[in-house]
């Protein structure tokens, strides 16, 4: 068939995959200059209490408006950045920014706004580079910041997460667990870990129906979860079903396009005019 068309099927392959290599490699050579250009920037998400629909805060989630590819998604140069490293000075400029955007949220509106910053693996196990985000933190304040790893990262070497989270729990920093369900670990052995947010991932949110299996195993991970002191977060709600189901279940809190889509820093700025003007946050 591939013939018909003028090229084989192994050349079509092989200039699919140049193509990959090409654009990971331009992304590659230009993430450095692209943070400094600015062409690097973070949209908020808002996060929801499900009782009332209050604002509590935000996801921060890096973008990247490349000048010839478009925009770009962290799916596809988060784990470019991890592997050439370059992940340091981006995760740096992350924190800083959303830091940034908490700090003026808080003081203009006076309310308790939050904002998650997400970790990667290569972040994490990188003991200098924690040294040096923890002492900027105490020096900058961290009032209403939290930090998101996953399960996969923490389980991946439990004793040396342990100390490390163990850092930032210190420090007064709230640690969620994100995407919760994806890897393998069992909720029990998560209580050894300072973790005081679990993130319901959206693969167990989307097309929940009630009396369902997956209902079933929502609410046991909802009540284990509280058993441990932990609140829990259900991600991806994009239904007003989805939402009630979670809110029967007893989840807490929700993040998800029924209530917004990642926002620019302005928009998210209006959501928490708006929590201070109606009293809601
Ligand atoms: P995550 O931390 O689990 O973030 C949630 C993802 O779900 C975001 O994708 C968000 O846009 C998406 N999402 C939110 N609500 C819905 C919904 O209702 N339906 C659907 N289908 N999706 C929804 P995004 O922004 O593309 O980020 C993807 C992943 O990239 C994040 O997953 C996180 O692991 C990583 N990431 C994003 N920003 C950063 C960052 O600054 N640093 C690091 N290390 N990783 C980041
Ligand atoms: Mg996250
Ligand atoms: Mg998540
Ligand atoms: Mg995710």
């Amino acid at each position: 068939r591939a013939k018909e068309h003028g090229r084989s099927r192994t050349e079509v392959f092989t200039t699919a995959l140049r193509d990959a290599i090409l654009i990971r490699h331009r992304l590659q050579t230009d993430l450095t200059r692209a943070i400094e250009a600015r062409e690097v920037f973070l949209l908020y998400q808002p996060i929801v209490r499900l009782t009332d629909g209050g604002l509590i805060g935000f996801e921060a989630l890096v973008r990247w408006r490349h000048p010839e590819l478009g925009l770009i998604g962290p799916d596809r140069f988060i784990p470019i950045a991890e592997e050439t490293g370059q992940i340091l000075p981006l995760g740096r400029f992350v924190l800083e920014e959303a830091v940034r955007s908490l700090k003026r949220w808080r003081a203009q509106s006076g309310l308790p706004i939050t904002v998650n910053v997400n970790l990667s693996a290569r972040q994490m196990w990188d003991a200098p580079y924690v040294e040096d985000m923890l002492t900027w933190l105490a020096e900058t304040g961290v009032e209403g910041l939290k930090i998101e790893v996953t399960e996969s990262m923490t389980m991946s070497d439990p004793d040396r997460a342990l100390a490390i989270l163990g850092r930032f729990h210190d420090l007064g920093i709230p640690l969620c667990m994100d995407d919760f369900g994806t890897g393998y670990s069992s909720l029990s052995y998560l209580g050894r870990f300072p973790f005081d947010v679990l993130k319901i991932d959206k693969s167990f949110v989307s097309d929940l129906a009630p009396d369902s299996g997956r209902a079933r195993l929502v609410r046991g991970i909802v009540n284990l979860a509280h058993d441990l002191g932990l609140d829990v977060v259900g991600e991806g709600v994009e239904t007003a079903e989805e939402q009630a189901i979670l809110t029967g279940l007893g989840c807490d809190y929700a993040q998800g396009y029924l209530f917004a889509r990642p926002l620019p820093v302005d928009d998210a700025g209006s959501w928490v005019r708006r929590a201070a003007s109606s009293g809601t946050a």
